[in-house]
């Protein structure tokens, strides 16, 4: 894969806006057409957003099941003390100020049949188009002894849901200096691949300035990590006494068989047995729940076309971490990045007409260290009707302090731009640290 310099990416991330411009403010035949779409994180309420914006008279109905969004990006600073969790909460307010229609409910079902989206609060929706970014659901059955309840006790705090990652803090603060933190990833597909190595570092600096005698072990699933080299020389140069990394080998499978969330005992399917005293387990992971309902979903992922149509379901999108297509990324930063593909090619489609090029892109930021952060990237555009990776870029393992530094910078600009795009309201920084 060729290479990619920050100015080259910064050129196509300014494409994400300049697709809708050209697709605005179409004349529509008939009346008002319907959008729904199911799930305001990344992708849904970004979607949402961008159409009502190129197209005021569509009728565009967010349906979310929760009043307030966390964001999982950045929440690991909220791990290592350096970031309030609430300073990653946002409300729906500027959407409902956008003209989109915020309904705070649960979809439950999807009849693609009466193109109707049915709710657990009993109310109906009928859409000409249907956009579903659920996220993913946690696969608690694929660990003997993990559910919901167990994740009390060793919390996944890997969803968009705040309570698992304060569970998880919980756990940190009560345990005694000189205890052992076990993260375990698993194999994938996962939401933002480096996103478990960034909570690495997070909690090994947790530990290091508040627990010192501590120790953070990573049993992973994996033979090979995200970003291995420049995680293995930030684990060395800052968190050498505190991170030990075990992978996955031939002849030994870390992946987790069975937890006994009574005893804290874990037992890797390959036979080790460890007993940490606070255990972040992350299991595997699917679609959103209400991407099987509506029969998008083949094995565990919606297959889609390069503009996130839904191979199996007409008239329907996937989008963000739900969908599968070769090669897609499951990150934030490229939900969003869809959102502009999603977004033009329902505006173009219902108005008849033309769509631009498919391009978009995937920037992971990975803070492990206060004021440094590593940072992975890729381009993704449509060849012969499918999205394929076209260019990368990767911090060096040797990168400066100063790279580094640049590295956070950006990625709280990043986070400042897209709470914009999605809620109409930026945050500002937090002026105090966490603890
Ligand atoms: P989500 O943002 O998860 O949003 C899904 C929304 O749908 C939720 O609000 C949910 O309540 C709602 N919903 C689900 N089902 C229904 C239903 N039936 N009815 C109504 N509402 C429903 N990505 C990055 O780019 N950079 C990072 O630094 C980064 N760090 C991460 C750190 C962690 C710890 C984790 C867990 C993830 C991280 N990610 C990061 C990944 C990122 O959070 C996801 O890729 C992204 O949020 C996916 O966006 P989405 O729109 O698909 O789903």
């Amino acid at each position: 894969m060729p290479v990619m310099s920050r100015r080259d990416f910064g050129r196509l991330a300014g494409g994400f806006g300049a697709a809708l411009l050209a697709a605005r403010a179409p004349a529509f035949a008939r009346g008002a057409a319907k959008v729904v779409v199911v799930g305001g994180g990344a992708g849904g309420a970004t979607t949402a957003r961008l159409i009502k914006r190129a197209a005021p008279q569509l009728d565009v109905t967010l349906i979310e099941s929760n009043p307030i969004y966390t964001f999982s990006s950045l929440s690991n600073l909220y791990l290592g003390g350096l970031r309030p969790l609430e300073s990653l909460n946002h409300a729906y307010a500027g959407l409902h100020r956008s003209n989109v229609t915020v309904v705070q409910d649960t979809a439950r079902d999807v009849d693609a049949a009466a193109r109707v989206v049915r709710t657990a609060g009993g109310r109906t929706y009928r859409y000409d188009r249907l956009v579903l970014g659920p996220g993913v659901n946690i696969k608690y059955q694929s660990i003997q002894g993990y559910s919901r309840a167990a994740a009390e006790v060793m919390p996944h705090a890997y969803t968009s849901e705040a309570h698992g990652k304060r569970m998880l803090k919980r756990h940190l603060r009560a345990m005694r200096d000189g205890g052992t933190v076990l993260l375990a990833p698993p194999k994938g597909p996962y939401g933002c691949p480096p996103a478990p190595y960034e909570r690495a570092c997070m909690i090994a600096h947790y530990l290091k300035t508040r627990k010192p005698r501590s120790k953070l072990i990573i049993l992973d699933a994996k033979k090979s990590i995200p970003e291995q080299a420049a995680f293995a020389a930030v684990f060395d140069r800052y968190y050498r006494n505190v991170v030990e990394l075990h992978l996955s080998r031939d002849v030994e499978d870390l992946a987790l068989l069975r937890v006994n969330p009574r005893t804290r005992e874990i037992f890797t399917r390959s036979g080790r047995r460890l007993r940490p005293d606070v255990a972040n387990i992350i299991p595997p992971q699917r679609a959103g729940v209400i991407a099987g309902r509506a029969g998008c979903t083949v094995g565990d992922w919606c297959p889609v076309t390069e503009r996130f149509r839904s191979k199996t379901v007409k008239h329907v999108y996937v989008i963000g971490d739900a969908c599968q297509a070769p090669e897609l990324a499951k990150s934030a930063y490229a939900a969003h990045s869809q959102a502009g593909i999603v977004a033009e090619d329902i505006v173009a489609d219902l108005a008849g007409k033309p769509r631009g090029e498919v391009h978009y892109e995937s920037i992971c930021w990975s803070v492990v260290a206060p004021g440094r952060a590593l940072r992975i990237g890729t381009t993704f555009a449509a060849y012969d009707g499918r999205m394929k990776a076209t260019q990368g870029s990767m911090s060096d393992p040797t990168e400066s302090d100063e790279a580094r530094r640049q590295n956070y910078a950006e990625a709280l600009a990043w986070y400042a731009r897209m709470s914009a795009d999605m809620f109409g309201t930026p945050k500002s920084e937090p002026a105090h640290k966490a603890g």
